[in-house]
């Protein structure tokens, strides 16, 4: 720029003194009295001005040219120094930056690289001219390769991160293009990757046992709707724990935490390699079969689930069993979008888990029966302060004294609006949402009350909910019941099912001794409906077992049951227990289990639950009945 200045300053110069000799020289002259028209003096005068002022000119224009030279050689040297110190501070730049650099010519050539680019790629040959595919053999056809060549390509800058296996590192890559070079300023991120990763692993995964979590299981949902073929059926089950609650409040939380982890392990194991299985909060666990086949296999897949989910655990060196339930949805038949899915999954969910240990495909009429059962929950509520309950009373006859040995109280519910209740409807909310207490507590104070107006050597019986095990109060609550009403105490039977000793046996059987020693009679009820009966003969000295009915109902023609029945009650005399059996609705039966060697029937034939006022009828009845042997001739 400055040697074009002075190109522009030399030219005017010496043509404005060119100028100034030919026009003011021979005014100048005139001035000075020489005639310049005056002959050959005044010529060779003009001349020799003439030529003075050429000369002068020149040698102005000498000087000006040595001046201008001067400062040409003066800018170039600034130049060169400048471009010098730019070069320089440039590599100052590239060898100070935080950033690996190469350099790389439009043959892949290594023209440039820093210090740190020689650190991090240590082992790698980087010497100048060698080419990148020959220090990076491994990349060549991969994602690093395909990146630089579309930066080249569209000479376009790209950055992007990518794995180097070969080296276990991560890099972050910025590259920049240019027609005939590329620059890659590059640095190692495998550290912040590896938090980035482990921060999306935590985003998507439960922390206590590692499956995905409810946002990740939606998503995986979401895909799998979304990829399966219009012939392909997805499965989604949802599975709750039955009483995990009571797990975690009697051993505490990390006994709670370590059975969890113990099952997520069992649910992975379970199933198809690419089944989804996700914790989604608390007990609750969902299921994902891609690819359905058929609802059989959903329903194998369960099974297989529920009975693994069931197998003992032990922890602390303690054994304990859980039971699970399972609702089922499959799509596209329940719906395809998400939510609705889900909704109906829980809907099935909750009708399985009525059943516990169950699972339940959704049916549309769910929803409603679902709706309704909230409905009852609600009115639930209130109905003890309403006095809409009432105890009807069904006799247990002693086929050996020949008459009625005790009265079962069966609680009923008249609702306002629905009318006549059945417990098997309301009891399993009532001990879902621990109304039982309060009822129960109703219960017990109204049957010892009935049964103080009743002959002496007849007991009542009354069925307890394991749930209220919980409660380490429950045989204070018997105790002051039978001082307030008067009760003599061996008058009372307890009715307790097999799930009572299922779970956390050593409280529950204590609770049971001391029940005992109050001298209340304690009954193993629905005898054989559980899946290890005989065993919880030996844990706890019962009063007296009643035979499920289920046993009771074909002994006529079931060699099997009859078997069964005659085997228990031989065990349970042995043991010194009394053996009753339920749903005696047939003389046969009747006959049958008189045969088998049980004490006492209960059922239809004999007298359907009766209310309070009607036990003193029943009791002269059937006494009457069997005084008069009519019910045995009829038998026979
Ligand atoms: P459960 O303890 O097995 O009571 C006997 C049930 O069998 C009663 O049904 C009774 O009416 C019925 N039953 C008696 N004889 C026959 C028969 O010959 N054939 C047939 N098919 N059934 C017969 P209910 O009253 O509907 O009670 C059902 C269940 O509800 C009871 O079964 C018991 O587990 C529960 N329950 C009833 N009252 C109470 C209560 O006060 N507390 C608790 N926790 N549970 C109760
Ligand atoms: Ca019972
Ligand atoms: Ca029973």
């Amino acid at each position: 720029m400055m040697l074009a200045s002075l190109k522009r300053r030399l030219v005017p110069t010496l043509l404005g003194i060119g100028m100034l000799v030919f026009l003011w020289g021979p005014f100048i002259l005139g001035l000075a009295g020489v005639d310049l028209h005056g002959g050959f003096v005044g010529g060779l005068i003009y001349l020799a001005l003439v030529s003075v002022a050429l000369l002068f000119a020149v040698a102005l224009g000498v000087r000006e040219h040595w001046f201008l030279s001067i400062e040409r050689q003066q800018i170039t040297t600034a130049e060169k120094t400048a471009g010098d110190l730019a070069i320089n501070r440039s590599q100052f730049v590239l060898e100070s930056t935080t950033d690996s650099v190469l350099v790389l010519d439009r043959d892949w050539r290594i023209v440039y690289r820093n210090k740190r680019a020689l650190a991090l790629l240590r082992g790698r040959n980087l010497a100048i001219g060698v080419s990148l595919w020959d220090a990076f053999p491994e990349v060549v056809g991969g994602p690093f390769d395909e990146k630089y060549r579309w930066a080249m390509q569209h000479q376009t800058p790209i950055e992007f991160e990518e794995y180097l296996a070969t080296m276990g590192k991560w890099f972050e890559v910025h590259a920049y293009p240019s027609p005939d070079a590329i620059s890659l300023f590059f640095r190692d991120v495998t550290e912040r990757t590896q938090i980035r990763e482990q921060m999306t692993y935590l985003a998507h995964h439960d922390f206590l046992t590692g499956l995905d979590n409810r946002p990740r299981f939606r998503e995986r949902l979401e895909q799998a709707l979304a990829t399966a073929s219009t012939k392909a059926q997805v499965a989604l089950l949802s599975l709750d724990l039955d009483e995990f609650k009571e797990v975690n409040d009697t051993w505490g939380h990390p006994f709670g935490d370590a059975v969890l982890k113990q099952m997520a392990e069992r649910l992975r194991s379970c199933g198809r390699e690419n089944d989804v299985v996700a914790r989604m909060g608390g007990d609750e666990f969902a299921i994902i079969r891609i690819d359905l086949g058929s609802p059989d296999e959903a329903a194998r897949l369960a099974q297989e689930i529920i009975d693994a989910v069931r197998a003992p655990y032990d922890v602390e060196g303690q054994s304990i069993q859980i039971g699970a339930s399972i609702g089922i949805v499959i799509s596209p038949k329940d719906g395809i979008d998400p939510d609705r899915l889900f909704t109906s999954a829980d809907i099935a969910l909750y009708c399985a888990k009525a059943a516990r240990g169950r699972y339940r495909f959704f049916e549309p009429e769910m929803a409603e029966r679902v709706k309704s059962r909230q409905a009852l929950k609600a009115d639930l509520g209130i109905a003890l302060e309403n006095s809409e309950f009432h105890l009807a009373f069904q006799p247990i006859f002693n086929m050996q004294a020949g008459h009625i040995s005790s009265f079962e109280a069966l609680l009923r519910w008249q609702h306002p609006k629905r009318g006549a209740v059945a417990p098997a409807d309301f009891i399993p909310i009532a001990e879902e949402t621990g109304l039982i207490v309060p009822i129960w507590e109703w219960v017990l104070s109204d049957a010892c009350l009935e049964a103080t107006n009743w002959p002496e050597d007849v007991g009542v019986a009354i069925n307890l909910s394991a749930v209220q095990f919980r409660s380490a109060s429950l045989p204070l609550r018997v105790a002051s019941t039978l001082a307030k009403t008067g009760l003599k105490p061996e008058r009372l039977v307890l009715e307790i099912t097999e799930s009572v000793l299922l779970q956390d046996s050593a409280t529950n059987l204590a609770i049971l001794h001391e029940l005992r020693t109050l001298g209340v009679k304690i009954a193993l009820d629905d005898f054989g409906t559980g899946y290890s009966s005989l065993g919880y003969l030996r844990q706890f000295p019962f009063h007296k077992i009643k035979i499920d009915r289920s046993f009771v109902k074909d002994i006529s023609d079931s060699a099997e049951d009859q078997a069964i029945v005659e085997a228990v009650t031989k065990l349970g005399h042995t043991l010194g227990m009394m053996i009753t059996a339920e749903g005696v609705e047939t003389r046969q039966q009747l006959e049958r289990i008189r045969e088998m060697g049980c004490d006492e029937a209960q059922g239809y034939l004999l007298s359907r639950p009766v209310t309070a006022d009607k036990v003193a009828d029943q009791l002269e009845s059937l006494s009457s009945d069997v005084s008069r042997t009519s019910l045995w001739r009829r038998v026979g």
